[in-house]
């Protein structure tokens, strides 16, 4: 691809797929996490799908449990960053044709087992789908379902200013971890190192906190994309700015030790993708409450920044961080195109 006929992802969703979807307001124009559909009665079905590729979001090495538990918790992350309750999913599945027999059964029973082990803990139950073979790579798609009461789901446009903006967990856990699994991050400890990656393959859904946030919360993202941008998301969906106190971004003892060892790393905390946390702004009379939440789930959730007022339209990016060089961080998320 020419530089000049470079895009990306939102860029594409933007011009061919929103078009489609203008017409039903369920689907908020292809810009939030998921749909929410009305079915009367006073509950509304939300309805969200992630696929995960081999080489791309996961690692050919990596387990097939692991691979299942991953393939969920995507999908899961965004049901929780709507406010849902997951109830049902559906699993695609493009097996690669090149597998001999026995290669396709060892690595089905073990991903089912992942499925199994993930379905068991959250409730939920695989409800159809679709098998086909691919001379393509492995590829994977679910498309989860979960409930909400109408008209209570959480969005990403609905930050105001003044807004205190938290997250859930500890950031740049995932990011790290990949570094760690292609062997950039020498001299760590082995359990730093097994706890990093460990994050980068099962992210966990943050499921009860996302149920938790309902009349709570202002604006929810799921952390997919990276902090930055995924702020950076709800800012432009709220039409509102953000400052970012990168000294406030809570890490773990794993990604405290790494950022010591290579302080450039920070860039990475901040901008990687993959923790599957959620990101969310609140009123700051509310932090008694958040700080109820916290404890009655056993998560930390830290205010890392401040919702601030509209930027000119000019302004690429509507995080203003404070504690990092911000020229570095224009190009926050990773970019399939
Ligand atoms: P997330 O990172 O939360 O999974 P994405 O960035 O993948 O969200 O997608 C952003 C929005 O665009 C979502 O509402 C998603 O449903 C929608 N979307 C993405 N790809 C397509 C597509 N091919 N057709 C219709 N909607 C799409
Ligand atoms: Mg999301």
């Amino acid at each position: 691809m020419t530089e000049a006929s470079k895009t990306d992802e939102f860029a594409i969703i933007a011009r061919h797929f929103a078009p489609l979807a203008a017409a039903q307001p369920s689907a908020f124009g292809l810009t939030d996490d998921a749909a929410v559909v009305h079915v009367g009665s006073g509950q509304s079905v939300v309805v969200t799908t992630d696929t995960l590729i081999v080489g791309v979001h996961f690692l050919p090495i990596d387990p097939p449990e692991s691979v299942a538990a991953k393939l969920l918790s995507v999908n899961l992350s965004d049901l929780a960053a709507m406010g849902s309750r997951p109830f049902a999913y559906t699993l695609s599945v493009a097996l690669p044709s090149s597998w001999g027999s026995d290669e396709l059964d060892q690595w089905l029973a073990a991903f089912a087992r992942g499925l199994a082990e993930r379905q068991t803990e959250v409730g939920i139950a695989l409800i159809g789908g679709d098998t086909v073979a691919t001379p393509g790579p492995l590829c994977l798609t679910i498309t989860a379902l979960g409930t909400v009461a109408t008209g209570c789901e959480l969005r990403r446009s609905t930050a105001r200013p003044g807004d205190a903006v938290y997250v859930s967990g500890t950031i740049g856990d995932a990011a790290l971890g990949l570094r760690a699994l292609t062997g950039e991050l020498s001299g760590l400890p082995n359990e730093h190192w097994k706890a990093l990656v460990e994050r980068y393959r099962v992210p966990s859904a943050r499921t009860a906190l996302g149920q938790s946030l309902v009349g709570l919360a202002h604006a929810v993202i799921d952390i997919s994309d990276g902090l930055v941008a995924d702020l950076n998301h709800i800012c432009t969906a709220s039409d509102v700015s953000a400052t970012l106190e990168t000294a406030r971004v809570p890490l773990s003892a794993a990604a405290r030790t790494v950022v010591a060892l290579h302080p450039e790393l920070m860039l990475s905390v901040l901008t990687g993708g993959d923790d599957y946390e959620l990101l969310f702004t609140a009123p700051p009379e509310a932090n008694p409450v958040v700080e109820a939440v916290s404890r009655e789930l056993n998560l930390p959730l830290s205010v890392v920044g401040r919702i601030g007022a509209p930027l000119g339209a000019d302004q690429s990016l509507a995080v203003r961080l404070v504690g990092h060089e911000q020229s570095a961080i224009t190009a926050g998320g990773y970019r399939h195109f």
